[in-house]
């Protein structure tokens, strides 16, 4: 005992002269989040109440992506039972057996490639699928790609892999990368790209050749690819966006993230999936099972009645969504100075206001505080959305009109 006492001491000792107390800073956080950031919609969502709380008067509220419809009856009502019949243990950390299955068949039927249910990782929220995987794949300087506008969770969780991030430039429409620049921008450092189609901010659905030349260059240069995919049933011109997953070969190399925030209105039930090859999924199981633990069972239950059940709901609101896209569409390109491409998909309009000579953060600033209207600057998603502006459709009819009055009435002062 006293041997092992002295050899504690000496231990303690040692350790202190290797690292003297005046360096040793408690406070200070780690390097991997010295440099995250929020989400712009956050400190928009926050600054808009603040307008509200001050002025006593109502913003219209066009700043988050989160539909106001409520979760259909049949889904509610499954969670309901499933909390009900006990569902309410510990599931298996990567989802359980029954969710997985129809993911598999969902995702079989959808992107027409035969997938399998130990394919499938149910996670809290498609953002664990997105971020899991990356700390699954990528080790600390190895580059990842992604779109620039595009959704700031892919740049924090590069950052805290300790990688690299590399923007790519988007087409001025929104619609896919600058290709060349693409290109230019691989390197033998490439571990992954990411892409998002239909994609936030732009709604811009990536085309099919270029999901090609971008799975050639994937086996070219090995790097792997997610798919964001959380968009995926919110189109208005086609009945399904190409995805990468359904090219031949892609499957071993690509981890396709979808969910039921959006295309159910189910975003504060936390529940998405991650399709991907199966030696990946042990992986990511034991991030989850580190982590989170595992997705809350009773939800889980709920998701299942979402993939199985009747889509009256879903059909019934992407014609809500379409006829508020012609409304936002229409009435943003009735402003002088103002350029709206029509979004082929998800529920936002991003749209070009650099002709007004300021920044879009100064814009969006000026459109809360003197027009008392909430959308993102475009620089919340990149340096290469400098000069365009976010605006949500997910937000209610009346919110989206009385927006775009204020919007015309305050660009007309500039
Ligand atoms: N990907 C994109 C492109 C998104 O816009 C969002 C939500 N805003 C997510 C992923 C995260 O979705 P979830 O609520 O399922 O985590």
């Amino acid at each position: 005992m006293e041997t092992m006492g002295f050899c504690h001491g000496l231990n303690v000792l040692i350790r202190r002269i290797a690292r003297p107390r005046s360096v040793r800073c408690y406070s200070t956080t780690a390097d991997r989040v010295a440099e995250l950031e929020s989400e712009g919609a956050y400190a928009v969502m926050a600054a808009a109440s603040k307008v509200e709380q001050e002025t006593g008067k109502k913003v219209a509220r066009l700043e988050i992506g989160q539909p106001t419809f409520p979760t259909p009856q049949h889904i509610v009502q499954a969670g309901v039972r499933a909390i009900e019949s006990g569902q309410t243990k510990y599931s298996s950390p990567s989802g359980v057996q029954s969710l997985k299955e129809a993911v598999a068949e969902h995702t079989t039927k959808t992107r027409g490639i035969k997938t399998l249910p130990e394919e499938v990782v149910i996670g809290p929220g498609a953002k664990p699928g997105l971020f899991l995987t990356t700390l699954a794949l990528v080790n600390a300087g190895d580059e990842v790609m992604y779109p620039d506008p595009g959704f700031p969770t892919y740049k924090a969780m590069t950052l805290t892999a300790g990688a690299i991030p590399v923007p790519v430039p988007l087409t001025r429409d929104g619609r896919t990368f600058e290709m060349a620049t693409f290109e230019k921008l691989i390197s033998p450092k490439t571990k992954l790209v990411v892409l998002n189609s239909p994609g936030n901010p732009t709604g811009g659905v990536m085309p099919q050749n270029d999901l090609e030349r971008i799975a050639e260059l994937a086996k070219e240069y090995d790097f792997w690819v997610i798919t964001d995919e959380i968009y995926s049933r919110l189109l208005y011109d086609i009945p399904c966006a190409p995805s990468i997953y359904s090219i031949p070969g892609m499957k071993e190399r690509t981890i396709l993230v979808d969910g039921f925030s959006k295309t159910y209105c189910m975003t504060g039930w936390r529940l998405g999936w991650a399709v991907m090859p199966q030696q990946l999924t042990n992986k990511v199981e034991l991030l989850l099972t580190h982590s989170v633990g595992c997705t809350a069972t009773f939800t889980q239950g709920a998701g299942v009645a979402a993939l199985t059940g009747p889509e009256d709901d879903l059909l019934e609101m992407i014609e809500d969504y379409r006829s508020r896209r012609e409304l936002v569409v229409q009435g943003l390109n009735s402003i002088p100075g103002v350029t709206c491409p029509v979004p082929a998909g998800a529920f936002y309009a991003f749209f070009d206001v650099s002709s007004f000579g300021l920044t879009s953060r100064e814009i969006s600033r000026k459109l809360l505080r003197e027009g008392l209207v909430a959308v993102l600057p475009g620089t919340d998603f990149g340096a290469n959305g400098e000069g365009f502006l976010r605006l949500s459709y997910a937000s209610p009819r009346d919110q989206i009109e009385q927006g775009l009055e204020r919007i015309l009435s305050t660009l007309k002062t500039l």
